[in-house]
């Protein structure tokens, strides 16, 4: 795998994105597999995390629906050939006119205000619309991505299901899904299945619903010692749970998830050229050709990406910050042991496959990486490294 690396950084440069599809076909047929004994299971994937038109046709192969939470990326799903009614649209905050836009599409609608259900209700009762629910129940993880704690801007609270039903009844409107999503990193499969009893209790109220939506937040290990989420434990426990429910309930209804992270992030490196290694009194810097422009998450969010020196995967171990190019603090590693490294050197930043190209800029005037796609053990240029002129692209030179 690192001679492979190695060739795919010289053959299209650095700092490069590469994904492969085998770990995505994996990853989605191990959460199919978990949940095979539901008879209608929806995976919706999150858009958000990897929008590269190529992965998204991958999942449209895959029989996948999308999970996305703009228009744009509801129209990068039409582009990639994902019928409408396999897209889900979740936004939170948007204007009514993009939601009406969406929505005559042809795309399942996802609200999640009380004020917005309202003005939607009362202008398109004949537009089936799925209800975002706020259980209050915290997952673990990062303040930035936990979503259901009581402040969160996320989702109807369940202490507002009075009022919902009251505007639900004044409409007339149509409820065909009931949805939460209580935020990345689910460490206890027990917090997920109280969280999910409330969802069920708030599904009892409405009698013409077709799906279930679960949202996401399955967690994947990032470093060793990590938890991951037990996919096979929680499929077990909440597919019959969900049987159960849907007994009661006298219909057989769609069981769905929207995962993002738990599908592409192991799937994904980001391989960076160590410009400079640089020894000061008290730390050894290794300097790559990247920095938070590209590779956001430990900055934003403290995750910590393994990293390796595939240009000298068995030499002696030592202790390096790995740091960017950035005119600003931006430190990847602290103090990490990696085997030793000499300018020139490619790096391999592990689970780089969610949430990483989606979160580039152009910070620095520098140009946005390469995305390579492995597919059946050959390499493809997905996306083109930015060039000066994208950089210019939109930029207007006025007279002063
Ligand atoms: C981001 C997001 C997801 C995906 O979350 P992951 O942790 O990447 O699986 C799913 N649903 C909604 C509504 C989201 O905003």
């Amino acid at each position: 795998m690192s001679e492979h690396l190695l060739n795919i950084a010289q053959d299209y440069g650095s700092p490069v994105y590469v994904y492969d599809t085998s770990t995505i076909i994996k990853q989605y047929n191990r959460l199919t597999d978990a949940f095979s004994s539901v008879n209608k299971l929806k995976l919706n994937y999150a858009v958000k995390a990897l929008s590269n038109i190529s992965i998204l046709k991958l999942f449209n192969s895959l029989g996948s629906g999308l999970d996305t939470v703009s228009i744009q990326e509801v129209q990068l799903g039409l582009k990639a050939g994902f019928d409408p009614e396999d897209i889900i649209y979740t936004p939170n905050g948007v204007s009514l006119e993009e939601i009406e836009t969406v929505a005559q599409l042809g795309v399942q609608i996802n609200i999640d205000n009380l004020s917005i259900l309202e003005q939607f209700g009362t202008k398109h009762q004949d537009i089936p619309v799925c209800i975002r629910i706020n259980p209050h129940v915290m997952a673990g993880g990062n303040t930035n991505i936990s979503v259901g704690h009581i402040d969160s801007k996320f989702g109807i609270s369940i202490h507002q299901i009075p009022l919902l039903l009251r505007i639900v009844e004044n409409t007339q409107m149509n409820i065909n899904g009931i949805h939460m999503h209580t935020g990345s990193d689910i460490l206890d499969i027990d917090v997920f299945l109280y969280a999910s009893e409330i969802l069920f209790e708030t599904a009892k109220h409405f009698k013409d619903l077709e799906f279930v939506d679960f949202g996401s937040g399955f967690k994947v290990p990032y470093k060793a010692g990590d938890i991951e989420t037990n996919i096979e434990e929680l499929g077990k426990k909440l597919s019959n749970r969900f049987n159960a429910f849907c007994k009661d309930y006298g219909k057989e209804l769609t069981l769905a998830f929207e995962p993002g992270k738990f599908l592409v992030s192991e799937a994904g490196v980001f391989l960076a050229k160590v410009n400079v290694v640089k020894q000061t009194t008290s730390t050894v810097f290794a300097q790559i050709d990247s920095g938070f422009n590209h590779l956001i998450r430990p900055m934003l969010y403290g995750s910590q990406h393994e990293i390796i020196n595939i240009s000298n995967p068995t030499g002696r171990e030592r202790f390096y910050s790995v740091v960017g190019y950035i005119c600003e603090t931006d430190t990847f590693a602290n103090n990490r042991r990696i085997n030793e490294i000499k300018e020139g050197d490619i790096l391999c930043f592990k689970n780089a496959g969610a949430y990483c190209f989606t979160m580039a800029s152009n910070y620095n005037s520098r140009y946005r990486p390469a995305e390579v796609l492995i597919h059946n053990g050959e390499a493809k240029l997905i996306r083109k490294r930015e060039t000066f002129d994208d950089i210019l692209q939109n930029q207007i030179e006025i007279t002063l």
